[in-house]
């Protein structure tokens, strides 16, 4: 059976180059019963679908590589392209937007343009070769030919939604390099210096995280294991080991407790029940703010500047996505073609650029997408 465009994986990534390719051109290969999965759980259900702030200095990776695809199709072209499907995405949360009702409103959008090209489902991707012009896609099914192949495979977070190595193993089996891979957007572990975390379990507190010298504003949540989040989750993004620093009282000047006669808990912008267990650790009284002592105050400086170092992550089972992927500058990033092989395309979070928690990531897996998209109408017509 023979293809002009195999897309191996039928992700976010996948979904918008097959809904912009001129009908009967791909072959979708997916390996869950349904496309789009991880679009139906994100964002809570609403899919966080991009950012009105956006450029490449909210992604790790090769900012030149990055900018080029945002260039071409950013977040305002994006937000017309869905509004031209009756899409009108809400703000919320600041700058990020989402699906005003559910995920399900954009994943429908996929589906409907799709459906001019062929989907095979439930069908799993083992192996891809090339023989002159021809690429060979081996399936646990079938063996199929192509003469272009996309690999929109994505990475390796919630393999129970389907995520699997495959777009590395096809990378490296053309030769590419992949830049080391680890969960992130993910919740950080604790040591036993922090175990009086877990028992926080439920509570969420603003902090501003710095990771070297990157800083990460937002919510902290006490979790049963550990710490989560938005501000976690974005710190998760830049922290490989070593110490991390937490300011609990981030915008906060200490020394404005000093004249009150209030006591630290009702004094202190955290919530009461993280304040008493601070104050437990820095064996500190729950006193009225006149009565800290220029040591006591130095020790409650700790809590600008709660340095550890976290014991690892929740892992791939939890973490939002993949950093690390097949190396940028061995892909063209103006068409996402490898500058290996010709006609083998990477899209998506399977290459190595991750984006921050804020519809970073969806807003990449369709930028790169287009990109690609536009390289292979050329070759398609
Ligand atoms: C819980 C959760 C919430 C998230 N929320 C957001 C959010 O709100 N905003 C945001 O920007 N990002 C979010 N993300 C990240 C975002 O979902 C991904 O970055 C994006 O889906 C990547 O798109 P992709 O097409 O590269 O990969 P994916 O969407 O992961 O698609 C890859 C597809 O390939 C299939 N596949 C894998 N191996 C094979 C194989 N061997 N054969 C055939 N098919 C295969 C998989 O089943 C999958 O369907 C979230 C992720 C998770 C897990």
């Amino acid at each position: 059976m023979k293809n002009e465009i195999i897309i191996i994986g039928g992700g976010a990534s996948a979904l918008m180059l097959a809904s912009v390719l001129p009908k009967n051109s791909v072959t979708i290969i997916e390996g869950n019963a349904k496309p789009g999965a991880k679009i139906l759980v994100s964002g809570g259900g609403k899919c966080n679908i991009t950012n009105e702030v956006m450029g490449s200095e909210y992604y790790v990776g090769e900012s030149h590589f990055i900018q080029k695809s945002l260039e071409l199709f950013d977040e305002n072209v994006l937000l017309r392209w869905l509004d031209e499907r009756k899409l009108r995405p809400v703000l919320r949360k600041g700058s990020q937007y989402f699906c005003p009702q559910s995920a399900k409103e954009l994943l429908d959008i996929f589906l409907k343009e799709s459906k001019k090209q062929k989907m095979l489902l439930n069908e799993k991707v083992i192996e891809v070769s090339k023989k002159d012009d021809l690429f060979s896609v081996r399936t646990d099914k079938r063996t199929l030919t192509a003469k272009y192949v996309v690999v929109a495979s994505g990475g390796l977070s919630f393999p129970k939604l389907g995520a699997s190595a495959i777009g590395y193993e096809i990378a490296e089996s053309f030769g590419h390099s992949i830049e080391k891979t680890a969960p992130a957007l993910v919740g950080f572990t604790v040591q036993k210096d922090q175990f009086f975390f877990k028992a926080l379990s439920g509570v969420s507190t603003d902090v501003e995280i710095k990771v070297g010298e990157h800083s990460c504003k937002g919510a902290l949540l006490f979790a049963h294991k550990g710490l989560s989040g938005p501000a976690v989750l974005d710190a998760s993004l830049y922290w490989e080991k070593g110490k991390i620093d937490v300011n609990f009282l981030p915008d906060f000047p200490l020394k404005n407790i000093l004249k009150s006669k209030k006591q630290l808990t009702s004094l202190l912008p955290m919530p009461k029940r993280v304040t008493k267990a601070f104050l437990v650790q820095l064996k500190l009284d729950d006193k009225i703010g006149a009565k800290i002592t220029a040591n006591e105050l130095s020790l409650l400086e700790t809590l600008k500047h709660y340095s550890f170092a976290p014991a690892g992550t929740f892992g791939y089972a939890k973490a939002e996505v993949t950093k690390g992927g097949v190396c940028t500058d061995e892909v063209d990033a103006v068409t996402m073609m490898s500058k290996k092989t010709e006609g083998l395309y990477f899209i998506g979070e399977v290459v190595n650029v991750t984006g921050r928690l804020g519809g970073y990531n969806f807003q990449w897996a369709f930028s790169s997408a287009y990109s690609c998209a536009q390289a292979l109408k050329k070759e398609v017509g």
